[in-house]
């Protein structure tokens, strides 16, 4: 069985307001955590490492697991399908944002156990802590009930054909989503949760990396 990961990191950090893929935390580049943790995966075949055109000359992290470099698209899911595009023969694929450096082995290893048990897919997620409400215009319009709502995040694990398909129909429909499952979900494919983590976080804002850099002090 081929296991392939695709790691995601060509953002051009649009809101950030640089490409935070490549800030250093405690001297790493941030795309090297998720690059590190998926090298104590022995079940691990190949690495995909999604990084902007530009960068991808200069770009050659150390990795025990062989690794591929793509030149990602536009949006997110543009840089997947051109990953999902280079691979050959796998079964499954893992879908990892490398601004979620904290990501842990169990969270890899759960999603792709439960693909392995028949899952189309499995995605990282934990359940809603706090109230969530829908506001438009700074006024409150409907409070969701909390009970079924899971704050999502990835790795996302998938039967490697499937993510294709999914991936070709959201094209060909100019269906846009934020996250690979979507695309799974709407193509009518199964898709179940593997625990998540508050700790798992994307860093989207300056703020995210204040806490990122508290948090790698402590580890
Ligand atoms: O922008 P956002 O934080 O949602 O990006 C999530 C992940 O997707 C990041 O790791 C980013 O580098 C990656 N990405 C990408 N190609 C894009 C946009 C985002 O690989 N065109």
């Amino acid at each position: 069985m081929k296991i392939v990961a695709v790691l995601l990191a060509a953002g051009q950090g649009k809101r950030f307001g640089e490409k935070k893929q490549f800030i250093r935390l405690k001297g790493e580049p941030l795309f090297q955590y998720s690059l590190n943790t998926l090298n104590k995966l022995d079940f691990i075949d190949e690495i995909v490492l999604v990084l902007p055109q530009e960068d991808l000359g200069r770009i050659n992290p150390p990795s025990f697991i062989p690794l591929k470099k793509v030149s990602g698209g536009k949006e997110r899911q543009d840089s997947v399908y051109n990953a999902l595009k280079s691979i050959q023969n796998a079964d499954i694929v893992i879908v990892h944002d490398t601004a979620r450096p904290f990501a842990t082995e169990k969270m890899f290893t759960q999603s792709v156990e439960n693909v392995k048990k028949g899952w189309d897919g499995s995605i990282t997620a934990y359940p809603a802590k706090d109230t969530i409400k829908k506001v438009k215009n700074n006024q409150v319009l409907e409070t969701i009930d909390r009970k079924n709502l899971y704050i999502i995040q990835t790795p996302q694990t998938f039967v490697f054909e499937k993510l294709l398909d999914a991936h070709e129909k959201a094209k060909k429909e100019n269906f846009l989503g934020t996250d690979d499952a979507s695309f799974m979900e709407r193509a009518g494919y199964k898709i179940t949760v593997n625990q998540g983590s508050v700790l798992n976080f994307k860093i989207t804002t300056k703020e995210d990396l204040v806490l990122a850099n508290c948090l790698v002090k402590k580890i």
